[in-house]
């Protein structure tokens, strides 16, 4: 049924495939439809169609914050790699959500603006990326945000300004309230000296890769800070690096991050997340807060 609709109204999809390339702990879950409307227009067309039909649907990104928790996601999952486009006026920049945002932080570090550079490795679109407040070294996209263009859960397109998205830590109101769809965001940069901004990429990025296991799938830091500490310490003090469930292991090299090591499930992933909830509480009675989302 819902075939027939994206058939009879020419949106690009494709049928039946593994998420594998498409989420970054490479988790082999199977979707029926994985679909890309080309426009606003005919998102909102599909979003109607799936209300209708009662089917339920996820917006992904690039999948670098998520884990797959069942070997099939029974709903539509949307990607918007066609809204891609960026537009410069003076020293604001607008990008559609689809864009990836080590690129927009590349390309904005070219153009000599600056304000973006803490994201240049960050495997984000900007879409996803604005509704977690993607952040690293202190700074996060809330900082250079102007104003969000948003898509309503009743379909109106609306701009709302930085204020009104209450952005704290990994957080935001578009995080919270997932039927509100991230069409682009307008930051606000200043001029800034390219060659510096270059240098200090480049530096952290070196920095990254000697302390984080970018050699495996993974989907970056799996639990938040607590206030004044490192989740990934406590994770080391209680002696879980190297800790495996299946496939799935506490990396070596840095212990806020889970990695694949091969063909690990969502579920393998989820039960060393509960384990290490679990010793980190028993030892040192500190929550962990997760910072991955888990899809059903
Ligand atoms: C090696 C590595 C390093 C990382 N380092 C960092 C880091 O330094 N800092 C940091 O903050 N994160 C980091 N991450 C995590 C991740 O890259 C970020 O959270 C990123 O912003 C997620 O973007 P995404 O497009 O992959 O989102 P996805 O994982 O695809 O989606 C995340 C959530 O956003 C929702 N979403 C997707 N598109 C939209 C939209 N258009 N509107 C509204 N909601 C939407 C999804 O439904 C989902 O709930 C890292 C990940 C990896 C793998």
């Amino acid at each position: 049924m819902i075939k027939s609709f994206f058939d009879s109204n020419n949106i690009e999809y494709k049928e039946n495939i593994s998420l594998k390339k498409y989420n970054t702990y490479r988790l082999d879950t199977k979707c029926s439809y994985l679909v890309f409307p080309k426009t606003c227009n005919e998102l909102i067309l599909l979003l109607k169609e799936l209300k209708k039909e009662k089917i339920p649907y996820l917006v992904l990104g690039n999948g670098s914050n998520i884990i797959f928790s069942m070997p099939t996601y029974t709903g539509v999952i949307i990607k918007l790699d066609y809204l891609n486009k960026v537009t410069y006026k003076d020293n604001t920049v607008t990008a559609e959500a689809g864009y990836s945002l080590i690129k927009l932080a590349m390309d904005t570090v070219e153009k000599g603006l600056s304000g973006l550079e803490f994201a240049a490795a960050i495997p984000g679109c900007v879409g996803a990326s604005t509704a977690m407040n993607a952040g690293a070294y202190n700074s996060d996209i809330s900082n250079v945000i102007e104003s969000v263009k948003i898509l309503t859960p009743d379909y109106k397109i609306i701009n709302k300004s930085k204020e009104e998205l209450s952005f704290s830590y990994r957080d935001s109101f578009l995080k919270q309230n997932k039927d509100y769809i991230v069409l682009s965001t307008t930051f606000k940069l200043l001029p800034g000296d390219k060659e510096t901004m270059l240098n200090q990429i480049k530096e952290r990025r070196e920095k990254r890769i000697a302390s984080q296991p970018l050699d495996m799938p993974s989907a970056g830091s799996v639990f938040r800070n607590p206030e004044g500490m490192y989740a990934g310490a406590l994770i080391e003090a209680a002696k879980l690096k190297g800790y495996c469930i299946g496939d799935a292991m506490i990396s070596e090299k840095h212990a806020n991050f889970i990695v694949n090591k091969g063909n690990a499930t969502g579920k393998e992933i989820i039960k060393l997340i509960e384990k290490i909830q679990k010793e980190v509480k028993d030892n040192y009675h500190i929550d962990l807060k997760l910072e991955q989302i888990i899809i059903e």
